[in-house]
């Protein structure tokens, strides 16, 4: 069995390592200050082919199968988390349900200016009365002549401040439960749709979420995506490749913060020696070191399985849930190598710190993971 990760993808990998490392990661404390991300950030990740990760080179995209996005996705992950994350909502949750499911029609309005970072994507399921109870929500569709009619509110939507376009998952069918749920493609400038303030969060500056309102909005129904009544499962299956990037944004978050520790621990003397020669400290390393192995091990494995056509919801869960438990397990060390350096704003310790927390909470948490793996195996014969 071969590991090794093909030689254009660990070209594109150093390219991208090389962007977050020095351009993005140089303007970081400014990010930080103004929660934005500077345009011309933008545009130079879009030259690299960042917005267009998932769209096929027909429409302008790079065309990456789910091992080359992920490749992709941990050498991201070394960089600001916030702008990582912004890339990534559109890359993936914003962009796989218009791939899979578009019409050709669709996909020649929306990808190619996707494709160009010029129309920014988000995907929408989460509602204030349904979060880890997603098929329970409540957001309503109504066929009237060439219209769909939305109601109903979907909040913390990341990119929803900057989107130019969402996939928006309401019920068409409430007479069929989970299973009369469709998806939507929703420009925010379509009458009747808004969005709200900037939410104010933790971490993952420059990676905006907001409410999305639909008071009476009128959605052309040639951008219904999919069939009608797709249903909760494929609804969600936009989320299961999401999740396994989310693990190797997570590697590379923890890859960063490793490299980051053992050049302090050399660097860093106390009692007439480095940090690096007494045990306590080596124990922590060489414990990130095997949360970091693991979890490249399993989002390696997954994408493999995805680009296989193999059904993955159980082990993108498996490689969600370990990844960004064990981020946060990295993080945590991370600091505690670092000393009072690492709680200072100086050193990007914790800023990593508080921006990896938001991955054990999107994309479902870590107890939805564990109940979806449980599910699996308790359906199995
Ligand atoms: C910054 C940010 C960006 C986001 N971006 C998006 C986005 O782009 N699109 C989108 O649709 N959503 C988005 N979300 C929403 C996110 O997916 C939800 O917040 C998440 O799924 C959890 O839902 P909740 O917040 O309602 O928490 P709740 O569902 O209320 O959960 C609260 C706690 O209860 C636990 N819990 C709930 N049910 C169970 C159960 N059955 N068994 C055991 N434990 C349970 C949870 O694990 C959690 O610990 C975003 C959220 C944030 C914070």
């Amino acid at each position: 069995m071969d590991f090794t990760l093909p030689a254009d993808l660990r070209e594109m990998q150093t390219h991208i390592r090389a962007f977050a490392l020095n351009v993005v990661e140089a303007r970081a404390h400014e990010i930080e200050a103004t929660n934005q991300v500077p345009p011309e950030l933008i545009r130079q990740a879009a030259e690299l082919g960042l917005f267009g990760l998932s769209i096929p080179e027909e429409y302008g995209g790079v065309g990456l199968g789910m091992l080359g996005r992920c490749a992709v996705y941990e050498a991201l992950g070394q960089g600001h988390m916030g702008f990582g994350g912004m890339v990534s909502a559109h890359a993936s949750i914003g962009t796989s349900g218009l791939v899979k499911l578009g019409t050709p029609e669709q996909k020649a309005k929306y990808l190619p200016r996707m494709a160009a970072g010029e129309c920014i994507a988000g995907f929408a399921i989460t509602e204030p009365s349904s979060g880890s109870d997603a098929a329970n929500i409540r957001t309503r569709a109504e066929k009237k002549g060439d219209t769909y009619i939305l109601n109903g509110t979907k909040h913390y939507i990341s990119n929803a401040p900057i989107a130019g376009i969402l996939t928006v998952i309401a019920i068409t069918d409430p007479a069929k439960g989970s299973k009369g749920m469709s998806a939507f493609l929703v420009e925010p400038s379509m009458p009747g749709v808004s969005v709200g303030k900037i939410d104010e969060k933790m971490g993952q500056k420059g990676a905006l979420s907001a409410e999305v309102v639909f008071d009476n909005a009128e959605i052309p129904a040639e951008n219904l995506l999919g069939p009608l009544d797709l249903g909760y499962r494929e609804a969600l299956g936009i989320l299961t490749n999401g999740r396994v990037g989310i693990a190797a944004r997570s590697t590379g978050a923890m890859q960063r913060l490793l490299d980051l520790s053992v050049a302090h621990a050399k660097g860093r003397e106390q009692f007439g020696a480095p940090i690096s020669t007494f045990q306590a400290v080596q124990f922590m390393l060489a414990e990130m070191e095997v949360d970091i192995q693991t979890s490249r091990l399993l989002w390696q494995k997954v994408a493999w399985m995805v680009d296989a056509g193999q059904d993955v919801r159980r082990m993108a869960s498996v490689a969600k849930y370990h990844a960004t438990e064990a981020l946060s397990r990295v993080a945590d060390k991370a600091v505690q190598v670092a000393g009072g350096v690492g709680y200072m704003k100086d050193a990007p310790f914790e800023r990593f710190y508080r921006d990896q927390r938001l991955l054990r909470i999107y994309e479902g948490t870590s107890e939805i993971q564990k109940l979806i793996i449980a599910g699996d195996l308790l359906r199995e014969k």
